[in-house]
């Protein structure tokens, strides 16, 4: 266990974006109760992870971390679920088809309901009123913006409801690769996508019989130690993971658990938590809780980080060097990565940190639109990725993987929703308005994910 670490030493240090609770009784109450409440992951899972993660930053396997900027408790539905999954699995095939590498899949997802805001206050309708600040504080309804602990509770039993119905998915044969037409394909217009997509699917399926017929066994096991389990061809490994913000929340899901080595202190709400970048201050509380967890854990950086001050970090997080542990999620915009990433590529490898460079090509290409609502264009999200490669490449690192906000949500009609500018279906800024259903930041749809996966896979075929 770190030195002077305990579940709350956090307490003793300044918090970023803290929430401002009216009861505090009431608070305590529900964080008691979270604590008595089952564990959503296990410790085999989350080695397990950590385990694939060490491959991802040795090279040996590629990241795809992927969701909604935020999940809501009304988006808690079984069509909205699998679309996640189906858009998250078809991204994932197209990537390793061209990478010909495992593709480790983490979803934004399952927790994933608090979000940090630039400033608590907003003005609506003339009126100041409180931020809205994610499901799990308080509501997008400017009548309920006070926070309420009971949505910590309802968070967690959404959480449960979200992983259960995955869990369900991956083990019932909806993930198997011998039937990706599943993942609801029927919907994508592009007769152009559609055929590059079955072109993939039959060149799998061959693949798969073949293997079939000469009796290969796919699926390793694991050491204990890592987590031990067998990967199957029909089950696919998918990881939960979330924005850990909300202290009091992450405490209480915070067990000590002996699996599968010795004790350690296991964040059993996600197997994979990350650190944002408003709230990754040195000596802050947050860092200040993760660096005690045993989970794989993510790091936001962006244009403001000092290369010093990243270094720090990583070794606060970090000091033994452990490989799997560390993922950083660079989030520059397209304009700004040429000035930072290459001195942070520098001073991390001359520290001996390992650690997995993961692009996030979406929280630094945010624009508003004509009409007023929060947009990103492809093109800078697709320049932000290819600078991000080139960069790597230019400075003897490699790209590790990417974290993208998508969705493979439908309409009833069965349209896609109209968030981003751009891509193939060459969205425009009039017909934004058409579906824009984030009420947080814009997500691809599903046709423009998939260009997205089409040119990176093209890019590793190379
Ligand atoms: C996010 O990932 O939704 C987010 C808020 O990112 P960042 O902390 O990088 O701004
Ligand atoms: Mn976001």
């Amino acid at each position: 266990m770190p030195v002077n670490w305990s579940p709350t030493s956090w307490k003793e240090n300044p918090i970023a974006q803290d929430v401002a609770y009216p009861d505090q009784d009431h608070l305590d109450k529900v964080l008691e109760k979270l604590n008595t409440l089952p564990p959503l992951v296990t410790p085999s899972e989350i080695e397990r992870l950590r385990h694939q993660l060490s491959q991802v930053q040795r090279g040996e396997a590629f990241l795809l971390h992927a969701g909604d900027c935020a999940e809501s408790f009304d988006a808690c539905t079984y069509e909205n679920i699998s679309a996640k999954i189906g858009l998250i699995l078809s991204f994932s095939l197209v990537l390793i088809w061209g990478a010909r590498l495992p593709v480790v899949r983490i979803g934004r997802i399952a927790g994933q309901y608090a979000k940090p805001r630039s400033s608590n206050y907003e003005t609506v309708n003339g009126e100041k009123i409180l931020s809205f600040r994610g499901d799990n504080v308080n509501g997008l309804d400017p009548k309920d913006r006070r926070p309420d602990p009971e949505r910590l509770l309802s968070a967690y039993f959404h959480s449960t409801t979200t992983l259960n119905c995955l869990r369900s998915l991956l083990t019932s044969g909806f993930a198997s690769l011998h039937h990706p037409r599943e993942w609801s394909l029927e919907h994508v217009r592009s007769e152009a996508l559609r055929r590059e997509f079955e072109v993939i699917v039959d060149g799998l399926s061959d693949a798969l019989d073949f293997s079939q017929t000469i009796g290969v066994d796919a699926g390793a096991a694991l050491p204990y130690e890592h987590g031990g389990g067998r990967g199957t061809l029909g089950e696919v490994d998918f990881y939960t993971s979330h924005e850990g913000l909300m202290l009091g929340y992450e405490t209480a899901l915070t067990r000590e658990l002996p699996v599968p080595a010795v004790k350690a202190f296991y964040n059993t709400g996600a197997h994979f938590l990350w650190i944002g970048d408003r709230t990754r201050q040195l000596t802050g509380a947050h860092v200040e809780y993760f660096r005690g967890i045993r989970n794989p854990i993510g790091i936001k950086v962006g244009p403001t980080m000092e290369s010093a001050e990243l270094v720090r970090v990583l070794d606060v997080v970090n000091p033994d060097r452990e490989s799997g542990r560390i993922t950083l999620i660079t989030r520059y915009g397209a304009p700004k990565i040429d000035d930072h990433l290459p001195a942070h590529i520098h001073a991390v490898k001359e520290s001996g940190h390992p650690v997995a460079w993961i692009c996030d090509p979406m929280h630094g290409n945010t624009q508003t639109s004509a009409s007023g609502l929060k947009t990103r264009h492809f093109n800078n999200i697709i320049s932000e990725i290819t600078s991000s490669l080139r960069i790597h490449t230019a400075c003897g690192s490699q790209l590790n993987g990417v974290s993208l906000e998508f969705t493979g949500e439908l309409n009833e009609e069965g349209y896609s929703v109209t968030e981003c500018l751009g891509g193939s279906m060459e969205l425009s800024e009039e017909e934004l308005e058409l579906r824009y259903q984030s009420f947080c930041d814009p997500r691809l749809n599903f046709e423009q994910s998939l260009d997205i996966a089409f040119l990176m896979s093209n890019h590793f075929k190379k």
